[in-house]
């Protein structure tokens, strides 16, 4: 195990996800040139800080979009809940958020479950590898496909870790076939005449954000057609554009302060162009009761509170960058949002007991792949060894007296997935889902924003872990489970450590 520590922290504690300390940019720097003409959507978009599609910016919904990387395990899942599992938005239906999700110390059959709920699942590299090559890429959506069930026409973003890329690193986003990254950053206030604060955008033109800090991109640079750039949006301290801060910011203050970070930085948006608002997550550091790491509650406090205070405002959406990149493809005013089927929520219609991401249908179907380094859980059969770079899908181990399990075919979604049977339930579409959106009533109305739903008197509901406490409610205690859990928890807390 101490080799395994050893092995997990100069990848950690290399730097930090997100970390600036100034601009990342400038208008001399981009040098950037697009033809409105001719660059249209939805396949192609220029930099801009006006919304797309010519929305007028009280048209124009408020995107809140809501991020996490790294592994995914209980306690991080958890940490998301603690901020999404009690709201709604303002079609009553329950925020979903975006996930970068690593592999190493990921147990497969949560990213199971968390995309089945209606999440997003994104790439963020098999081992968290930086400046990434295309085995590390690929071999995570490979992975991904096989061991959780994720479509692959369901994974179409990229994050980089570290937020560390190069254009060999677009390049190789770009060519894996992937809809968007979301690397760059926007490190100018949305109030300053030369902000980089730019609504999500194609890479016909190359890049406007990061011209300062990646080499060799922008004045053109990188053209990679089609490709869009979500850029992560800062928020600013007392100093402004010389205070920028993007992921974790509540690790840079204290909470009043950064509260009043978020408000400012929201308000500029909402007040303004409208651009989206991100807030970015390492869930680890929001995580409650683990061992070496800081108590996150008046964190996790003042998150709440800023999206409490967020979500009355009038037609503010929570949503993943997925989301956000079907309103932004096909641009439509507050007015016909009600319609937009990306922003509903269904409940996949399975009561059979199959192995299929919904917990209830799920005790004692998973299969328990007890590596020595990070054991994991999943629907669709261990592997003979663990997935890497070399052998992202490796073959199936044989458990005597089982059928080995079919892996998630692409005719079928997964919630009607039957891994063990090898069939799927549903083939119609019409049987699949009950729609559990309300209409959102005319625009104006005050339906478009609110709270958690009801009055916007309503306290907050508080979240109540799925796992009743227990911290790993898929794994059972065994030495191999708390040896990777500890690798995970010690690598967090050094890289937390070394940041502050
Ligand atoms: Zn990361």
């Amino acid at each position: 195990m101490l080799s395994l520590l050893l092995l997990a922290l100069p990848l950690l504690a290399r730097a930090q996800d997100g970390s600036l300390s100034g601009p990342t940019s400038s208008a001399s720097a981009a040098n950037y040139h697009c033809d409105a003409t001719k660059c249209k959507l939805p396949t192609c978009a220029c930099a801009s800080t006006s919304a797309p599609g010519g929305i007028a910016p009280a048209d124009t919904p408020q995107f809140i979009v809501f991020t996490a990387d790294d592994a995914v395990q209980s306690y991080t899942i958890n940490a998301v809940n603690s901020f999404l599992a009690q709201r709604k938005n303002p079609n009553g239906c329950p925020p979903k958020m975006t996930y970068y999700t690593s592999l190493s110390y990921t147990n497969y059959t949560l990213v199971t479950d968390w995309y089945v709920a209606g999440n997003e699942i994104a790439d963020h590299t098999m081992t968290h590898a930086e400046l990434p090559d295309a085995a590390e890429i690929n071999g995570n959506l490979i992975a991904l496909n096989a061991l959780a069930g994720i479509p692959l026409s369901a994974i179409q973003g990229f994050r980089a870790p570290f937020l560390n890329y190069t254009t060999q690193t677009l390049q190789n986003v770009a060519a894996a076939g992937f809809l968007y990254d979301s690397s760059a950053t926007s490190s100018i206030p949305a109030t300053d005449p030369g902000t980089d604060a730019y609504w999500p955008y194609t890479l016909d033109y190359g890049l406007a954000n990061d011209c300062l800090s990646v080499p060799d991109i922008c004045s053109g640079k990188p053209v990679l057609p089609g490709l869009w750039e979500i850029p992560m949006y800062a928020i600013f301290d007392e100093k402004g554009a010389a205070g920028p801060h993007l992921m974790d910011p509540w690790l840079d203050g204290n909470t009043s302060a950064v509260l009043t970070w978020m408000k400012n930085a929201f308000t500029a948006h909402y007040n303004g162009q409208r651009q989206p608002f991100g807030i970015y997550t390492h869930p680890i550091h929001l995580a409650t009761g683990y061992p070496g790491v800081a108590d996150p509650t008046a964190m996790v406090a003042m998150v709440n509170e800023f999206l409490d205070w967020a979500q009355v405002q009038p037609n503010v959406w929570i949503v993943s960058n997925m989301q956000l990149m079907d309103w932004v493809r096909n641009p439509v005013p507050l007015s016909q949002l009600g319609t937009a089927d990306y922003l509903k929520c269904s409940t996949p219609q399975v009561s059979q007991n199959i192995c299929n991401g919904m917990p209830t249908n799920e005790a004692g179907l998973l299969s328990h792949c007890a590596f020595s380094d990070f054991p994991f859980f999943t629907c669709y059969g261990c592997p003979e060894t663990p997935p890497t770079t070399a052998d992202p899908n490796p073959p199936q181990a044989t458990v005597s007296g089982q059928p080995l399990r079919s892996r998630l075919p692409a005719n079928c979604s997964t919630p009607f997935w039957d891994p063990i049977k090898g069939q799927c339930l549903c083939t119609d579409s019409s049987c699949a889902f009950t729609d559990n959106s309300r209409p959102i009533g005319p625009n104006g109305a005050n339906l478009t924003g609110g709270g958690t739903g009801g009055a916007h008197t309503t306290p907050t509901p508080s979240y109540v872990p799925f796992d009743n406490g227990s911290p790993l409610p898929y794994l059972v205690p065994d030495a191999g489970v708390w040896a990777a859990l500890f690798v995970g928890l010690a690598g967090a807390v050094f890289a937390g450590a070394i940041i502050l």
